[in-house]
Protein backbone atom coordinates (compact mmCIF):
# COMPACT_ATOMS: atom_id res chain seq x y z
CA UNK A 1 0.00 0.00 0.00
CA UNK A 2 1.68 3.52 -0.92
CA UNK A 3 2.05 5.48 2.19
CA UNK A 4 1.50 9.49 1.70
CA UNK A 5 4.26 11.44 2.23
CA UNK A 6 4.20 14.19 4.93
CA UNK A 7 4.66 17.54 3.27
CA UNK A 8 5.27 20.52 4.57
CA UNK A 9 2.00 21.88 3.68
CA UNK A 10 0.39 19.27 5.15
CA UNK A 11 1.53 20.33 8.68
CA UNK A 12 -0.97 21.37 11.17
CA UNK A 13 -0.87 25.35 11.41
CA UNK A 14 0.83 26.15 14.74
CA UNK A 15 -0.98 26.89 17.95
CA UNK A 16 -0.72 30.02 19.31
CA UNK A 17 1.54 30.27 22.50
CA UNK A 18 -0.14 32.08 25.49
CA UNK A 19 3.60 33.92 25.70
CA UNK A 20 2.48 36.28 23.59
CA UNK A 21 -0.54 37.46 23.79
CA UNK A 22 0.64 40.68 24.32
CA UNK A 23 3.32 41.04 22.58
CA UNK A 24 3.25 43.00 18.82
CA UNK A 25 0.62 41.40 16.41
CA UNK A 26 3.83 41.04 13.57
CA UNK A 27 6.08 39.43 15.99
CA UNK A 28 3.24 36.69 17.01
CA UNK A 29 2.58 36.40 13.37
CA UNK A 30 6.53 36.03 13.01
CA UNK A 31 6.34 33.31 15.72
CA UNK A 32 4.09 30.93 14.55
CA UNK A 33 5.06 30.86 11.00
CA UNK A 34 8.29 29.60 12.56
CA UNK A 35 10.76 32.96 11.33
CA UNK A 36 14.13 32.66 13.62
CA UNK A 37 15.21 34.95 15.99
CA UNK A 38 18.35 37.00 16.43
CA UNK A 39 19.26 36.34 20.54
CA UNK A 40 21.91 38.59 21.79
CA UNK A 41 24.49 37.14 24.41
CA UNK A 42 22.64 39.38 27.28
CA UNK A 43 19.60 37.68 26.47
CA UNK A 44 20.23 34.10 26.51
CA UNK A 45 22.35 35.04 29.77
CA UNK A 46 19.32 36.19 31.38
CA UNK A 47 16.51 32.99 29.91
CA UNK A 48 19.55 30.40 31.59
CA UNK A 49 19.04 32.65 34.80
CA UNK A 50 15.31 33.30 34.68
CA UNK A 51 14.90 29.05 33.90
CA UNK A 52 16.93 27.96 36.83
CA UNK A 53 14.85 30.81 39.20
CA UNK A 54 12.07 29.41 37.93
CA UNK A 55 12.57 25.58 38.92
CA UNK A 56 13.26 26.83 41.79
CA UNK A 57 10.47 28.73 42.20
CA UNK A 58 8.21 25.56 41.36
CA UNK A 59 9.63 23.58 43.70
CA UNK A 60 9.09 26.12 46.59
CA UNK A 61 5.55 25.92 45.65
CA UNK A 62 4.83 22.49 45.78
CA UNK A 63 6.47 22.45 49.12
CA UNK A 64 3.79 21.17 51.32
CA UNK A 65 0.77 22.27 48.88
CA UNK A 66 -1.05 19.16 48.09
CA UNK A 67 -3.44 20.62 45.95
CA UNK A 68 -0.73 21.99 43.25
CA UNK A 69 0.39 20.80 39.96
CA UNK A 70 2.92 22.53 37.75
CA UNK A 71 4.08 22.86 34.15
CA UNK A 72 0.19 21.80 33.60
CA UNK A 73 -0.87 21.60 29.68
CA UNK A 74 -3.13 24.13 27.89
CA UNK A 75 -4.52 22.75 24.66
CA UNK A 76 -7.94 24.56 23.42
CA UNK A 77 -8.88 23.69 20.00
CA UNK A 78 -11.20 26.64 19.70
CA UNK A 79 -8.79 29.24 20.78
CA UNK A 80 -6.35 27.67 18.71
CA UNK A 81 -4.13 27.99 21.94
CA UNK A 82 -1.44 25.71 23.22
CA UNK A 83 1.06 26.77 26.33
CA UNK A 84 2.05 25.59 29.79
CA UNK A 85 0.96 27.02 32.93
CA UNK A 86 3.46 27.31 35.34
CA UNK A 87 1.47 25.62 38.16
CA UNK A 88 -2.19 25.20 39.01
CA UNK A 89 -3.50 25.59 42.49
CA UNK A 90 -6.97 24.27 43.46
CA UNK A 91 -8.30 26.49 46.30
CA UNK A 92 -11.38 27.05 47.86
CA UNK A 93 -12.23 29.70 45.34
CA UNK A 94 -11.75 27.42 43.08
CA UNK A 95 -8.30 26.65 40.59
CA UNK A 96 -5.72 29.37 40.11
CA UNK A 97 -3.09 29.48 37.61
CA UNK A 98 0.33 31.26 38.88
CA UNK A 99 2.50 32.63 36.00
CA UNK A 100 5.63 33.19 36.91
CA UNK A 101 8.64 35.86 35.92
CA UNK A 102 11.80 36.99 36.07
CA UNK A 103 12.87 40.41 34.94
CA UNK A 104 16.28 42.95 35.51
CA UNK A 105 16.10 45.43 38.36
CA UNK A 106 15.92 48.58 36.26
CA UNK A 107 12.37 46.73 34.92
CA UNK A 108 11.53 45.34 38.27
CA UNK A 109 11.46 49.31 39.82
CA UNK A 110 9.37 50.15 36.72
CA UNK A 111 6.57 46.96 37.97
CA UNK A 112 6.67 48.03 41.45
CA UNK A 113 5.83 51.40 40.57
CA UNK A 114 3.07 51.08 37.82
CA UNK A 115 1.88 47.85 37.97
CA UNK A 116 2.54 44.52 36.12
CA UNK A 117 3.90 44.61 32.53
CA UNK A 118 1.31 44.36 29.56
CA UNK A 119 2.26 41.16 28.30
CA UNK A 120 2.64 38.99 31.69
CA UNK A 121 -0.43 40.11 32.74
CA UNK A 122 -1.85 39.09 29.27
CA UNK A 123 -0.63 35.85 29.25
CA UNK A 124 -2.07 34.75 32.86
CA UNK A 125 -5.43 36.89 31.54
CA UNK A 126 -5.46 34.16 28.56
CA UNK A 127 -4.81 31.13 31.19
CA UNK A 128 -7.99 32.73 32.80
CA UNK A 129 -10.03 33.03 30.04
CA UNK A 130 -9.07 29.56 28.27
CA UNK A 131 -9.09 27.47 30.98
CA UNK A 132 -12.13 29.36 32.42
CA UNK A 133 -10.42 29.90 35.78
CA UNK A 134 -11.37 31.58 39.08
CA UNK A 135 -8.23 34.31 39.24
CA UNK A 136 -4.62 34.43 38.13
CA UNK A 137 -1.77 34.64 40.10
CA UNK A 138 1.29 36.44 38.53
CA UNK A 139 4.69 36.09 40.83
CA UNK A 140 7.35 38.77 39.52
CA UNK A 141 11.46 38.26 40.75
CA UNK A 142 14.01 40.80 40.19
CA UNK A 143 16.61 39.35 38.85
CA UNK A 144 19.35 38.15 40.28
CA UNK A 145 16.92 36.93 43.29
CA UNK A 146 15.85 39.67 45.09
CA UNK A 147 12.55 41.30 45.74
CA UNK A 148 9.43 40.07 45.00
CA UNK A 149 6.16 41.39 43.89
CA UNK A 150 2.72 39.52 43.71
CA UNK A 151 -0.16 40.61 41.53
CA UNK A 152 -3.23 38.49 41.89
CA UNK A 153 -6.36 39.11 38.73
CA UNK A 154 -9.99 37.94 38.76
CA UNK A 155 -11.21 36.93 35.09
CA UNK A 156 -11.52 39.99 33.20
CA UNK A 157 -14.05 39.68 30.40
CA UNK A 158 -12.97 43.22 28.60
CA UNK A 159 -9.55 40.77 28.22
CA UNK A 160 -11.23 38.23 27.09
CA UNK A 161 -12.97 40.57 24.37
CA UNK A 162 -9.30 42.01 23.21
CA UNK A 163 -7.24 38.53 23.61
CA UNK A 164 -10.20 36.52 20.64
CA UNK A 165 -9.74 39.32 18.97
CA UNK A 166 -6.08 39.79 18.78
CA UNK A 167 -5.53 35.54 18.68
CA UNK A 168 -7.80 35.68 15.73
CA UNK A 169 -5.63 38.42 13.96
CA UNK A 170 -2.61 36.34 14.23
CA UNK A 171 -4.74 33.36 12.79
CA UNK A 172 -5.99 35.29 9.71
CA UNK A 173 -2.08 36.31 8.90
CA UNK A 174 -1.08 32.93 9.76
CA UNK A 175 -3.43 31.25 7.43
CA UNK A 176 -2.54 33.69 4.26
CA UNK A 177 1.45 33.56 5.18
CA UNK A 178 1.34 37.45 5.40
CA UNK A 179 2.99 39.72 7.74
CA UNK A 180 0.30 42.19 9.35
CA UNK A 181 1.99 45.83 9.50
CA UNK A 182 4.21 46.80 12.12
CA UNK A 183 2.96 47.91 15.43
CA UNK A 184 6.17 50.44 16.44
CA UNK A 185 6.55 50.91 19.98
CA UNK A 186 10.01 51.42 22.33
CA UNK A 187 9.66 47.63 22.07
CA UNK A 188 11.24 47.53 18.92
CA UNK A 189 14.39 48.93 20.68
CA UNK A 190 15.05 45.25 22.18
CA UNK A 191 12.96 43.02 19.95
CA UNK A 192 14.87 40.03 18.18
CA UNK A 193 13.23 40.34 15.08
CA UNK A 194 13.48 44.09 14.18
CA UNK A 195 15.67 42.83 11.36
CA UNK A 196 12.43 41.89 9.37
CA UNK A 197 10.62 45.70 10.37
CA UNK A 198 13.99 48.00 9.87
CA UNK A 199 16.55 48.38 7.10
CA UNK A 200 19.17 49.31 9.53
CA UNK A 201 19.14 50.17 13.38
CA UNK A 202 19.40 53.90 12.39
CA UNK A 203 16.11 53.61 10.68
CA UNK A 204 14.91 51.87 13.66
CA UNK A 205 15.67 54.36 16.30
CA UNK A 206 14.35 56.87 14.43
CA UNK A 207 11.29 55.10 13.58
CA UNK A 208 10.77 54.57 17.12
CA UNK A 209 11.45 58.51 18.69
CA UNK A 210 8.89 59.44 16.69
CA UNK A 211 6.34 56.90 17.60
CA UNK A 212 7.55 55.28 20.97
CA UNK A 213 4.30 54.53 22.34
CA UNK A 214 2.32 50.77 21.49
CA UNK A 215 -1.16 51.22 19.98
CA UNK A 216 -2.34 47.66 19.55
CA UNK A 217 -5.05 47.16 17.39
CA UNK A 218 -7.89 46.93 18.82
CA UNK A 219 -7.31 49.25 21.57
CA UNK A 220 -5.96 47.02 24.56
CA UNK A 221 -7.94 47.02 27.58
CA UNK A 222 -7.17 50.43 29.01
CA UNK A 223 -7.21 49.48 33.07
CA UNK A 224 -4.93 46.64 34.68
CA UNK A 225 -7.29 45.83 37.57
CA UNK A 226 -4.70 43.59 39.55
CA UNK A 227 -5.02 43.25 43.22
CA UNK A 228 -1.88 43.35 45.42
CA UNK A 229 -0.95 40.33 47.34
CA UNK A 230 1.18 39.06 50.27
CA UNK A 231 1.16 35.69 49.80
CA UNK A 232 0.58 33.33 46.13
CA UNK A 233 -2.81 32.68 47.90
CA UNK A 234 -4.11 35.01 50.20
S1 LIG B 1 10.57 45.25 15.61
FE1 LIG B 1 8.77 46.20 16.48
S2 LIG B 1 7.21 46.09 14.89
FE2 LIG B 1 8.81 44.61 14.39
S3 LIG B 1 8.13 42.66 15.27
FE3 LIG B 1 9.48 43.66 16.75
S4 LIG B 1 8.09 44.79 18.09
FE4 LIG B 1 6.95 44.31 16.23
Amino acid sequence: MPVAKTTKNSRPPRSFPPSLAGTCLRYAVMEVLGFGRLIDEESQLAMHAGSALHKTFQEELMRGRAMCRVEVAVKDETWGVSGRMDALLETGKGALVVEYKTVASQRFDAIAADGPLFSHWAQLQLYIAVGQLAGGVLVVDERPQGRRIIFSADPDPSWTVWLKARISQVKQHQSMRKLPEREISSACLTCDRWRRCFADPDVRDREVVAHPQWEPRPVAPDTRRFHLASDIVS
